[in-house]
């Protein structure tokens, strides 16, 4: 697998894990190229390039949260929604979404690694062959 092959994968996990839509106001792109891959804490403030800090934004919620700090952000917005915003923070602590939608699947590979599955995204993400790439925005 090459780098840019993990970092596709890694890319459309993420978003898969989270319906392939906007994780903030749930807009669904029109296609994969305007799903955007958001750092919750920017890495400007020392958000790390990690699968727990990365979730698809739209392009309109992304540059208009920039480098804010998320929550306050979030409860500013017209689509804020309480319990999304439970889903963000524990996709912060663990990298795995609390959506009903999780597949059969991904349930079973928790079942089989005990890993949430963010820590196995990690794992592609940080192998040997991959290393650190920037998520870019
Ligand atoms: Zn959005």
């Amino acid at each position: 697998m090459t780098s840019g092959e993990a970092r596709r994968l890694w890319r459309a996990a993420i978003k898969r894990a989270w319906g392939n839509k906007c994780a903030y106001c749930g807009a669904t792109p029109i296609d994969d190229k305007s799903l955007t891959i958001d750092h919750v804490r920017a890495k400007s403030n020392g958000g790390e390039d990690t699968t727990s800090n990365c979730i698809p934004a739209c392009p309109s919620c992304n540059a208009d949260k920039g480098s804010l700090e998320w929550v306050g952000w979030f409860r500013k917005q017209d689509f804020y929604d309480a319990w999304t915003e439970v889903e963000i923070r524990h996709w912060l602590q663990t990298g795995d979404v609390l959506r009903q939608g999780t597949s059969l699947h991904e349930r079973q590979i928790d079942a089989l690694t005990g890993e949430p599955r963010g820590a196995i995204l990690d794992e592609i993400w940080n192998g040997d062959e991959v290393g650190v790439l920037p998520v870019s925005d």
